[in-house]
């Protein structure tokens, strides 16, 4: 089955009228739209998805109009246009009227409601059309190849604000009631970008940059919260129109908050839609990590108004492309905006993601072909964004930050308004770099059109070091691999005392690095730019953890999360592991305690429950003298990123670690807390929470059941929306899993609160067993993307029996994911499991000895 469109037909520019109707949930359309035919023929194929068209009819280069009639085909979503007599070849205009649904799916044009203070639901109508969805609001040739102008016009009520990708050209009343709103058209996009949102939104004072004004948009009541977000904004605009050396391509640009969104947000050209805690948030009571992400978000989607917007993947393959280049460049602009911040140390934390899934052998390559466009939604992952974003940092570390911005602004000139290819881009990249460098593509192509990457091994050799490399993976992790990637390698070593660097590219299996004398201590993938992991000689590890001082926080980091991927896979005793985890007590950088904290959750969930007072026993040991260091209250001239932390470890120890201390403080903070809400650091607020709820009972449960339901700002909302997944109490578990399906749960959170839930050692069983008894009712209500993601629970499923069932159940009810969504899924249990066979004795003998391991103490 084709799914391309043919050529023979092609659009210039669309004249679309709307006409919402919020009540009944449907609208009206007309539209009239410029197109090219190449060649004679006497119908049109162009797409269409649940909308009814009630005429057609098309006027040809000669003034001629035929009437025409449409037939849908639901199957492929397009509808074929018939006319009577062969269309004469030249300019025609193409006029169709239609009427469609306004949808609760969060795709196409749909529905999302809101209460105001007083209780009452108020609706509005929002857009959400990449990748395929723009069928759903009107008919069009919906690939992204098809750019053309579109000038809209909506028909909205009178008080309620309308809004598109350009500035409002002409308003006037439109009957009764209503009003018609027209705005300017636009520049020759993709039908992907298109938006129209229609409701009692209101927006802030415009801030200008440069000639563009940018407002934040919201439902009433919520401006207050849009301070940062225009902030980021302002920032980023300006920041991109330096970096790119292109104007921006709009005429406004407004950023809004959508009450229900299925995804983080959608870079619409000059109308980008946020879920609410991308974009709204108190900066005086938000958490580092909740303003950190409005940064991100915010970056990224003004990154996109040029790298997606005005140049274009040719077809749904390159969409990793649009994706990997705005995640770059989001921690760039972040990186600039706040440096404090050191975006890219924690990106440290997206890239070890990245490589966890990357290192399946059911991973995938970033670029891959697509058929049928739906296929390229299981694009929409880690390995599109994350590795596709690692790849891209650790090629402009190779190339040099400017080479590699030169060659992106050759890459937008060539192709503003067009659409291009991946290999375009390499080619523009291998002329800015002028440099006798080995052609971009060859260098390239390992890390894109192939899965997986290598794992480097060091080890001392007569002279110096010797690299080899292979493909790293958790299952069969010792099988013989051809494989090989070229790998820009930076190492540095400490040789007799003095400090050495080198930079090679690993291109064959092996290679040698001279050095003047015996090495103290190397560091690979220095700076930790690199996509790769790296297996030490067990004499050079020592070295390195004795020299940790000499490292920075992303090496650190890197260290620690290779030794767990070793771990995992095999090729390192979890003991001793979980041993050599006494030498970073002292750590102070949060992305290190990050992936600490993160593995002793994962031994949490694989072990005996038996074992669990061993395991907490062990994570108080590590992180009591940190806590100690950071104590409860922030510090005058402390970093955000030190609070942080401080919140992240007080988390740790009181739930994973079941301190005691720390749990009875929680609660008496927490009570202080309530009479005076200034007496809790806002990085401290989620961990108290999380910590009462862990040890809570009834009176907690409803009391963060009542602050969810009148939380003042999305991220509060969000704090009390998931807390009740970290209850221990199986009854209160189950009362959090009915909600997930009773309506009182917004379907945008729903499946990753039931994820959450799946992910929890006290929850799993009961969650387990509800999405078995409900999937059915999931699947209807939850959007299809989220609803993919919930199942990602699966993998804290960590049983024998439970990876039985696991594996019974998708094939059973025939439920598919898309892509190798589920194979990872089932391969990451797998991964789990294994360990659990290999390690548990060992574990055993470790976590039960009668001497709590060293330096805990009582009381
Ligand atoms: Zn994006």
């Amino acid at each position: 089955m084709s799914y391309r469109l043919p050529t023979t037909v092609v659009p210039s520019r669309y004249d679309i009228r709307l006409e919402p109707d919020l009540p009944t949930g449907t609208f009206a359309g007309e539209a009239t739209v410029t197109v090219t035919v190449r060649e004679p023929v006497d119908e049109i194929l162009l797409n269409a998805a649940e909308l009814a068209i009630r005429s057609v009819a098309i006027e040809g280069p000669g003034g001629r109009t035929l009437e025409g009639a449409a037939t849908l085909e639901p199957d492929t979503e397009r509808a074929r246009l018939r006319f009577p007599e062969r269309l004469d070849p030249g300019e025609s205009r193409l006029r169709l009227a239609f009427t469609g649904i306004l949808n609760d799916q969060l795709h196409g044009f749909y529905r999302s409601t809101w209460k105001d203070a007083a209780g009452q639901v108020h609706t509005l109508a929002a857009t959400q059309f990449e990748a395929v969805d723009a069928r759903r609001a009107f008919p069009c040739w919906d690939e992204p190849a098809c750019k053309a102008v579109f000038a809209v016009t909506l028909v909205v009520p009178d008080g309620y604000a309308a809004v598109s990708n350009t500035g409002i050209v002409a308003e006037g009343p439109a009957g009764p009631g209503r009003r018609t709103v027209s705005f300017a058209d636009t520049i020759r996009m993709s039908t992907y970008l298109v938006a129209f949102l229609v409701g009692e939104l209101e927006a802030t004072e415009p801030v200008m940059v440069g000639k563009t004004p940018l407002r934040i948009w919201s439902v009433p009541g919520k401006r207050r919260l849009a301070r940062f977000a225009q902030e980021a904004g302002a920032f980023c605009l300006r920041f991109f129109e330096d970096y790119y050396g292109i104007p921006y391509p709009g005429d406004k640009l407004d950023l809004l908050g959508i009450p229900d969104f299925a995804s983080g947000a959608m870079e619409n050209l000059g109308a980008i839609t946020f879920r609410e805690t991308a974009l709204l948030v108190d900066e005086g009571a938000a958490s580092h990590n909740e303003l950190e992400r409005v940064a991100d978000v915010v970056a990224h989607e003004v990154a996109h108004m040029w790298f997606g917007d005005l140049a274009t993947m040719a077809w749904w393959n390159g969409i990793w492309l649009n994706e990997a280049f705005a995640t770059f460049m989001e921690m760039v602009a972040v990186d600039a905006w706040k440096p404090a911040w050191q975006r890219w140390v924690s990106f440290g934390v997206s890239r070890a993601a990245a490589l966890g899934v990357d290192g399946l052998r059911a991973s995938r390559p970033i670029e891959f072909p697509v058929e049928a466009p739906r296929d390229c939604e299981a694009m929409f992952d880690l390995l599109t964004y994350e590795k596709g974003a690692s790849v891209l940092r650790m090629l402009e570390q190779y190339l040099g930050p400017e080479t590699f911005r030169d060659g992106i602004r050759l890459y937008l000139r060539r192709h503003a308004y067009g659409n291009a290819e991946t290999t375009d881009l390499w080619r523009a990249l291998g002329q800015a770099a002028r440099q006798p460098i080995p052609p971009m593509t060859e260098i390239m192509d390992g890390w894109v059109f192939r899965p997986g990457y290598p794992v480097v091994t060091v080890a001392e050799a007569a002279g110096g070091l010797r690299l080899s490399q292979r493909r790293f993976t958790y299952l069969e992790a010792e099988a013989a691999s051809e494989e090989r990637w070229q790998v820009p390698v930076t190492l540095r070593a400490s040789v007799g005392g003095r400090a050495v660097e080198r930079r090679l590219l690993l291109e064959a299996g092996e290679a040698d690095v001279p050095l003047a004398g015996p090495v103290d201590h190397v560091v690979v993938n220095a700076g930790g730019h690199g996509f790769y992991r790296v297996r030490y000689a067990a004499p050079l590890r020592a070295r390195l953890l004795d020299a940790l001082s000499a490292l920075a926080p992303i090496e650190r980091f890197d260290l620690v999360s290779d030794l767990v991927a070793l771990c995992q896979a095999g090729m390192l005793p979890a003991p001793e592991y979980l041993e050599l985890t006494a030498r970073f007590r002292e750590e102070t950088d949060r992305n290190v305690w990050t992936v600490l904290v993160a593995y002793f959750g994962y031994v949490n969930r694989v072990i005996d429950e038996a074992l669990r007072p061993g395991l907490a026993a062990l994570v108080r040991d590590r992180l009591r003298p940190a806590v100690a260091r950071l104590g409860w209250e922030p510090r005058a001239g402390e970093s955000e990123l030190e609070r942080q932390l401080r919140g992240d470890l007080l988390r740790a120890l009181g739930t994973l670690g079941d301190d005691p201390e720390i749990q009875g403080e929680a609660r008496r903070r927490y009570a202080r807390y309530r009479e005076d809400e200034r007496t809790l650091d806002p990085n401290v607020l989620p961990a108290v929470v999380a910590v009462v709820a862990a040890g809570g009972g009834e009176a907690e449960y409803a009391e963060f059941l009542e602050r969810f339901q009148r939380a003042r700002t999305p991220q509060e909302e969000q704090r009390y929306l998931y807390a009740p997944a970290g209850f221990r109490q199986p009854a209160l578990l189950q009362r959090t899993l009915d909600r997930t399906v009773s309506g009182d749960i917004r379907s945008q959170d729903a499946p990753f609160v039931v994820r959450a839930l799946l992910a929890g050692v006290y929850g799993r069983g009961l969650a387990w067993a509800f999405v078995k008894g409900h999937w059915q009712t999931m699947a209807r209500l939850y959007p299809p993307s989220a609803y993919r993601r919930m199942y990602e629970g699966v993998t804290a499923l960590v049983s024998q029996a439970w990876e039985r069932e696991v594996r019974a159940f998708f094939p059973e009810h025939g439920i598919e994911l898309g892509g190798k969504t589920l194979e990872q899924y089932l391969e990451q249990l797998r991964v789990a499991v294994r360990f659990q066979e290999r390690e548990a004795a060992a574990l055993a003998a470790h976590l039960s000895s009668p001497s709590p391991p060293s330096g805990e103490r009582t009381g």
